[in-house]
């Protein structure tokens, strides 16, 4: 990531400033504060402020903030709550806003205590999210990147698939080839759900050992760079009878129309809408338990959902996942799940493996 970006970050952060009536934006939470300043350390907090910033950090991590981070660095031994709030009462930053939802009230007591007389903290949450969700060219790229390396690592660990081996034993197949590919880790906790068991759209890879003519459902994603890529893809050992095939047609019907109406200008729910419309005339809209996307990026899961109702409109640049399913109770699911990026004309599915039911 160019280094100019974040500085152009932090410009459209404090451009918000005035409509959320605050001098300083207070950034507690990890992938806000790699957003706005470039510190991807666990250990860290950033106070932003209009032509400025500064990250506050804790010893272990002065080597590695002074390589990552373009603005000012104070690395701090005790309470970084406390420096950071020193810090803004030197420049007379009076409304510190500050991201309620993401931090804890036991921070929020710990900064509220400090404060100084006359320094207030106003709420402010979502305002680094909403620019998240438009990426950049370069966040595309990244983007882009992990969900080949994703992709790549399912054909690989695919390829080692043999009937009897457990579903946690291809979790770890798929996560080992993630990690030799590039990965820095899996973006989520890889999902390997294999006969009955793909019913439950969250499954835990289990001892369950994967056998012939069964579902299975796999959804994986990688973290590359720090960005995020999500999809489900399904197979099946043997030769699938009509209703697997029945099944996976109508979600796949489902999917091609949601990705079909993803554009500029489109709500997030119009998309959630597109793929309830096909599962509903297949006489499976109550089989369809969960939202048909969400964004994606410095983590798994962004705004926008893409769920019913939802009145934001897509724009050119968001990442989303399109994915919806169908769970039939004792029998299975299928879901099928493709990383895809808004275009200024409609819409790029990033994701290159194949959508056919997988036969193996
Ligand atoms: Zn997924
Ligand atoms: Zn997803």
């Amino acid at each position: 990531m160019a280094r100019s970006e974040f500085v152009e970050r932090r410009r459209r952060a404090s451009a918000a400033f005035d409509s959320r009536k605050i001098d300083a934006l207070i950034v507690s939470s990890a992938p806000n504060v790699r957003y706005l300043t470039g510190f991807t350390g666990s250990a860290g907090m950033a106070l932003v402020w209009q032509g400025g910033a500064a990250l506050f950090t804790d010893p272990r991590y002065a080597i590695q903030a002074e390589g990552e981070v373009d603005c000012a660095v104070r690395v701090v031994r005790g309470p970084l709550q406390a420096a950071l709030i020193a810090a803004a009462a030197r420049r007379r930053l009076r409304r510190l806003g500050f991201e309620d939802g993401r931090l804890t009230c036991k921070a929020y007591r710990e900064i509220e205590a400090g404060l100084p007389l006359g320094v207030t903290l106003e709420p402010a949450a979502g305002l680094v999210e909403v620019l998240r969700t438009v990426k950049s060219a370069g966040e595309i790229e990244l983007i882009r990147r992990s969900v080949q390396l994703n992709s790549e690592a399912f054909a690989r660990a695919m390829a080692n698939l043999r009937p009897g081996m457990t579903e946690s034993a291809l979790a770890a197949e798929i996560d080992y080839r993630m990690r030799l590919l590039g990965a820095e880790r899996p973006a989520f906790d890889t999902i390997v759900a294999a006969g009955a068991r793909s019913a439950m759209p969250h499954a835990q890879p289990s001892s369950q050992t994967i056998r012939n003519n069964r579902l299975l459902l796999v959804d994986m994603g990688a973290s590359r760079e720090g960005y995020a890529s999500d999809m489900t893809r399904m197979a099946f050992l043997g030769r699938p009878g009509r209703k697997v095939r029945e099944l996976y047609g109508a979600v796949l019907e489902a999917q091609s129309a949601a990705v079909d109406a993803v554009r500029p200008g489109a709500t997030a729910g119009s998309v959630d809408r597109a793929a309830r419309r096909v599962l509903r005339a297949h006489g499976l809209e109550k089989a369809f338990v969960h939202s048909t996307g969400h964004g994606l990026g410095l983590e798994i899961h962004e705004a926008p959902r893409l769920a019913k109702g939802v009145a934001t409109p897509l724009e050119a640049g968001m990442a989303i996942t399109v994915e919806p399913g169908a769970y039939l109770e004792g029998f299975g699911g299928i879901r099928i799940e493709d990383t895809v990026v808004v275009t200024s004309s409609g819409c790029e599915v990033l994701t290159p493996t194949s959508k056919e039911l997988l036969v193996l």
